[in-house]
């Protein structure tokens, strides 16, 4: 007998239930899933307000969080125990500043939430873009307590707001956070709410995607459960988890083609040997299914499927999966790879007209396109028109320059073909700094 002949590998095979895919789903009872990011200003409380979420959920065990309260009274910052549910590296504990994007997951009766958390230190706004890219809302934490509102607003708040609203994010609720430090002074509330809703208007989000819920993360007020506090008896609106629950449907595109963007790729496993995971942008699969993948032109087939961690035969739009896969070399398998049918492929294309959020000055230059993981060089070829914030007019065409803040039309010419289609999510990057982030039309 020779050498078996490892370059001829044998073909797997998974027979396929031939499932009508969106009838299981709307029979099934399965939860719907539902990313959102939070954003504010440094100290606001987003970390403190997203444990108390994790932890009243039920997400977090007791001994984790006792754990995180030893080490937090051992460095003598007592205060921060949830904060650091979020904060898990020890690095960045010792430092008390939220830096990653923590991914956390936690559960309601009818929904599965997964937060993509951005951190409020200025320096990381290339993460927030990458957890805004994934939102389908935001949750923006402002600190109610005297002084720190007007500083907030001056800082991070409007900027962030701006951001995310680029990046096609439509619905936002505000946790006007910490009033237990005004004493659930009512004024202080309707005022903050007034000028908020007021620069979110004109930052584009319409007056019916904004709502506000009056909180304090420290003490679980209005959180997960209604604040008891005599002074807080004015409010009778929702709590935070109960806006987090109605702020639904998710207009998830269940019927369009499949398309998914690789998070990331695991290989080794035994009973696996080659996994991806990721969100479904739109459409539906099933085990057994023949995907391809771009821009490498590789198909392969799904062994088996896993949604929110439980296996399944199945997945739709919104949901966060793992797909386990055969008949695929992993080196055409990279995040920010996006992954299709062959009946209904992405195009690839070199160049493209998107509608971005200016961070630096804009005129034609050498950008790096990023959608998700994926990065190629290029450029911007032109500037079509600077446009109102709010109704998305032109004011400006054929702007020779274009300043940080404002909102302009762009076309960007790419140095290779890469599968990209409306509305996808864009960050363009120079010189190591965000320059603008917006949406491709
Ligand atoms: P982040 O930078 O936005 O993530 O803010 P943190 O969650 O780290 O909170 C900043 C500080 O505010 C910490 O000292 C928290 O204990 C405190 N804090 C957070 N939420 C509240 C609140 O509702 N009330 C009060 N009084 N303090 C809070």
């Amino acid at each position: 007998g020779g050498m078996k002949d490892l370059s001829v590998e044998e073909k797997v095979t998974v027979k396929s239930k031939n499932l009508d895919v969106l009838a299981e789903y709307n029979k099934s009872r399965r939860k719907k899933s539902a990313n959102f990011v939070v954003i504010g200003h440094v100290d606001a409380g987003k970390s403190t307000l997203m444990g108390r979420l994790l932890a009243d959920q039920g997400a977090i065990d007791q001994r984790t969080l006792d754990k995180y309260r030893k080490e937090a009274e051992r460095i003598g910052k007592g205060s921060f125990a949830l904060a650091w549910v979020l904060d898990q590296g020890s690095e960045e504990r010792a430092r008390g500043v939220t830096i990653d994007i923590a991914t956390n997951k936690f559960e309601t009766e009818n929904t599965a939430f997964t937060i993509v958390d951005a951190p409020g230190h200025r320096d990381f706004v290339p993460n927030m873009i990458a957890g805004a890219s994934q939102a389908d809302f935001a949750v923006l934490v402002i600190d109610s307590s005297v002084g720190k509102f007007e500083s907030g607003l001056k800082g991070q708040t409007k900027e962030h707001a701006l951001l995310v609203r680029s990046m096609g994010v439509q619905k936002i609720i505000v946790a006007v956070n910490k009033m237990d430090t005004v004493q659930w002074d009512k004024e202080r509330f309707e005022e903050i709410e007034q000028q908020i809703s007021s620069f979110l208007t004109t930052a584009g989000f319409q007056a019916k995607n904004i709502s506000f819920v009056p909180c304090s993360g420290v003490l679980g007020d209005n959180i997960t459960r209604r604040s008891d506090d005599p002074q807080a008896t004015w409010y009778t609106g929702r709590t935070l988890i109960e806006e987090l629950e109605t702020s639904e449907p998710y207009t998830h595109a269940l019927d369009k083609p499949l398309r998914m963007t690789i998070g990331d790729v695991f290989r080794g496993g035994v009973q696996n040997p080659i996994s991806i995971s990721g969100r479904l942008d739109s459409g539906s699969l099933q085990m057994g299914d023949q995907i391809l993948t771009l821009p490498s032109g590789e198909t392969a087939l799904i062994r088996s499927v896993d949604v929110d961690g439980e296996p399944s035969d199945w997945a739709v739009a919104g949901q966060n999966v793992v797909l386990n896969l055969a008949n695929i070399d992993p080196v055409h398998l990279r995040s920010g790879d996006v992954i299709c049918r062959a009946s209904a492929p992405i195009k690839t294309i070199t160049s493209f007209t998107a509608k971005v959020l200016a961070f630096e000055h804009l005129m034609p230059m050498q950008v790096d396109v990023h959608r998700g993981r994926l990065h190629v060089p290029g450029r911007i070829s032109k500037l079509v028109a600077s446009l109102d914030k709010a109704s998305g007019t032109a004011l400006k065409k054929r702007p020779k320059i274009v300043g940080p803040g404002t909102v302009a039309r762009v076309v960007v010419e790419m140095d290779q073909a890469v599968p990209l289609e409306a509305p996808t999510r864009i960050v363009l990057r120079a010189g190591g700094a965000t320059v603008a982030a917006g949406l491709l039309e």
